[in-house]
């Protein structure tokens, strides 16, 4: 059994509580305006080419099967219909200016590299994070990674965007310490316009794990002309939950416009930012509950 996963983050403190590793798995179902991963939209695997990196040197035309590159009267082109995501070229690129999203691992391969940084997990309270994407995506990969973490005692938590099935949630949740539950607008219609999907299943399958006992974190990315008129609505839903611990604004920022561009994806991030006062004014409703 593999998983795609296009990133693995260690000493990361924003994904859970301590010091942690945060595993990052390809795919998600929602489409928000304002990802700051999109090389984690999409299953399949896809190359980011950093052209300001490029010296072109024509390591990667040399090292491409598919001869997706070119190096012509000393441009760079790179034809993305032609590659088939082998990573040939990111390891030709001495560079840094070609980057793999999304390399297939098992979990033997994943638990030795989440198992290295035991030692700050324990001093911390830290331990793993499994995130996207949509790491649900992959339940039956992630029940068998969280199983052989919880083996290892090892502090477990899942960061979710809720747009999964509930034998998704049925599946990893005897091995999961904590929920990290994404919510981004209470009004349906406000969070097809946020993300492209409904929200029903999302508050159906929050109240469920609500309802399983589980200890949950919601975050909530703040960008106000999305969701600023939802706030109160989601704190209200929010207060009848039991198992809440904790509810994060988290601040939008719009720094991934460089990874849309080396994607060739249409860079979709709003460009207005929440002012600081503007968070802590969200915040300030969370605080109550
Ligand atoms: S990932 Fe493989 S197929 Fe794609 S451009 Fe690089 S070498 Fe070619
Ligand atoms: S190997 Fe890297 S630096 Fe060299 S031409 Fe290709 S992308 Fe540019």
């Amino acid at each position: 059994m593999k998983a795609r996963i296009f990133e693995i983050k260690r000493f990361a403190v924003h994904d859970g509580d301590g010091i942690r590793t945060t595993v990052f798995f390809k795919g998600c179902p929602l489409r928000c305006v304002w990802c700051h991963n999109p090389e984690g939209l999409e299953m399949k695997p896809q190359l980011g080419f950093y052209q300001h990196k490029c010296v072109h040197c024509g390591a990667c035309v040399t090292a491409c099967p598919q001869n997706a590159h070119t190096l012509q009267g000393g441009k760079h082109t790179f034809d993305r219909s032609k590659c088939v995501g082998c990573g040939k070229c990111e390891n030709a690129c001495l560079n840094g200016a070609l980057r793999l999203y999304g390399k297939e691992m098992t979990v033997d391969e994943l638990l030795p590299l989440l198992l290295a940084d035991r030692e700050f997990y324990e001093t911390t309270g830290g331990g793993v994070t499994l995130s996207g994407g949509e790491c649900l995506l992959y339940a039956e990969f992630c029940a068998e990674l969280l199983k052989r973490l919880k083996e290892e005692k090892i502090h477990t938590a899942v960061d979710t965007c809720g747009f999964v099935s509930k034998s998704a949630i049925d599946q990893v949740a005897p091995y999961t310490d904590v929920f990290l539950y994404d919510v981004k607008a209470f009004d349906e219609d406000a969070h097809i316009r946020c993300t492209g999907q409904s929200n029903k299943r999302i508050l159906e399958n929050l109240q469920y794990i609500d309802g399983l006992g589980k200890a949950i974190e919601i975050r909530i990315p703040y960008v106000p002309q999305y969701n600023q008129q939802e706030i109160q609505s989601i704190a209200e839903f929010l207060s009848k939950c039991k198992h809440v611990k904790k509810v994060q604004v988290l601040s939008y920022h719009n720094y991934a416009g460089s990874k849309y561009d080396a994607l060739e994806m249409e860079n979709t991030l709003p460009k207005q930012l929440p002012s600081e006062e503007e968070v802590r004014t969200a915040q300030a409703c969370f605080d109550v509950l």
